[in-house]
């Protein structure tokens, strides 16, 4: 019988065996990456016993022709009562009242993690000599900093309020031809993002868990964020994970905490990535390793990606590329982030079984060169096959 996810007076999902899971097919390609990861994760399902019971709830242009809105009450509201759920790429409106659907989505579930894990499969086109060593998975904070909305448009009477209050009452010196953004990071922001992945990395058996800042500039923001994250470790962790200056680098069977500026970071997520496992960071940052990580592994069309809250249940999972319009409806482009996502939420709902058996079978079909036209163009010897077909070597292969 099809029922809800819930969340226990612990803290801990209930997943029944027939989840009720809403699901936004998405605008662009949705239409054609939706029935192809839909189909895996079915089988892949079915295999171990489970069932999704899918329930299809509208946003972006779709909602938007048939009921005059971009986002429906409804779909938020199925998201919140549900908990958990998987979206493929939504149009944003171009001038309308919502900035971005996906940052409401976000915003209304207070979905603070981003969860971006970033390893490569055999027989995937990579940029990169040795794209085996590249397995992380990034914390990103997903509800403060620079996203937080908070900015006045240079010449604005509220960017003149501004600017005039820092110079009278904090004896700021702003350029009046200024635009003024505030970033805002918190201690409650910080602590519950780097808590998601220190649990995160002790219940995998990750060896260390890197906070990624710029806290050497930015020293109220940035270096509150990686200071409150050692004290995090120190109040709430102490069995299980240790910082690096409270060990001299040898954590002894703990999960290590360590830091590293963001400029110096993005050189040796490059040069040694191996050395880097879970890595926790404030939200631009996190935004700019995402996707300079994935591209060392594949790309867009490859990375899956997760936002959480870990405390109220919510969860939704989403590819991390956009509509491409462009290929819309021809049975072309590659599956593999929404497919991902799919592994990936599999895998929060302890469903870890059927998530193997989905990344070995992708991966059974990549080490055939069997790719769609996106990784045909860059690897010798490819069958190139449409999006349908890419599901179907997968699904043979389960
Ligand atoms: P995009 O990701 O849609 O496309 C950029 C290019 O990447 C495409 O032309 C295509 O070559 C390639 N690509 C993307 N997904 C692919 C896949 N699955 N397989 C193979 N190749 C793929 O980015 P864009 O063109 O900047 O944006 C188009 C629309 O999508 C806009 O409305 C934008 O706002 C929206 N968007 C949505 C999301 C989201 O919903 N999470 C994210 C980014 C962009």
């Amino acid at each position: 019988m099809a029922e809800r996810i819930t969340m226990s007076s612990e803290g801990a999902l209930q997943v029944p065996d027939e989840p009720i899971v809403p699901f936004i097919r998405g605008d662009g390609i949705g239409v054609d990456i939706w029935p192809a990861a839909q189909r895996v994760l079915d089988t892949a399902a079915a295999k171990h016993g489970h069932r999704v019971a899918w329930k299809e709830v509208l946003a972006g242009q779709t909602a938007f022709d048939e009921t005059g809105t971009w986002l429906p009450e409804e779909t938020v509201s199925t998201f919140a009562d549900y908990l958990i759920g998987i979206k493929g790429p939504l149009t944003t409106p171009v001038g309308g009242g919502i900035r971005s659907l996906n940052v409401a989505l976000r915003q209304v579930l207070d979905l603070y993690v981003c969860l971006r894990p970033v390893r490569w499969f055999q027989g995937v086109p990579s940029p990169v000599r040795h794209p085996e060593k590249v397995d992380m998975v990034i914390f990103r904070e997903n509800t403060e900093d620079v996203y937080a909305g908070l900015e006045v448009q240079e010449g604005t009477p509220e960017a003149k309020k501004l600017i005039t209050f820092l110079h009278d009452e904090m004896g700021w010196s702003v350029r009046p031809d200024s635009g003024v953004g505030i970033k805002p990071v918190s201690e409650t922001g910080s602590k519950r993002l780097i808590r998601a992945a220190v649990n995160y990395a002790v219940a995998r058996g990750r060896r260390s868990v890197t906070l990624v800042h710029k806290g050497n500039i930015q020293k109220f923001t940035e270096g509150a964020f990686r200071s409150w994250g050692y004290e995090l470790v120190r109040e709430e962790f102490a069995d299980v994970a240790v910082a690096w200056e409270d060990c001299g680098g040898d954590p002894g069977g703990r999960v290590l905490v360590q830091d590293t500026i963001a400029d110096i970071t993005l050189q040796q997520v490059l040069t040694r990535p191996d050395e880097f496992d879970v890595i926790a960071t404030t939200n631009l940052n996190g935004d700019y390793l995402s996707d300079a990580l994935a591209a060392q592994v594949g790309g867009i069309g490859i990375a899956p990606g997760g936002n959480i809250n870990y405390v109220s249940g919510h969860g939704i999972f989403e590819a991390t590329h956009g509509t491409a319009p462009r290929y819309a409806g021809q049975d072309k482009v590659n599956p593999g982030s929404l497919l991902l996502s799919g592994v990936l939420m599999f895998e929060h709902l302890g469903w870890q079984a059927a998530a193997d058996d989905i990344v070995r079978a992708m991966e059974a079909t990549f080490a055939e060169r069997i790719v769609t036209y996106d990784f045909a163009r860059l690897t010798e010897g490819a069958t190139e096959v449409k999006t349908s077909e890419f599901a179907s070597a997968i699904v043979d292969r389960l």
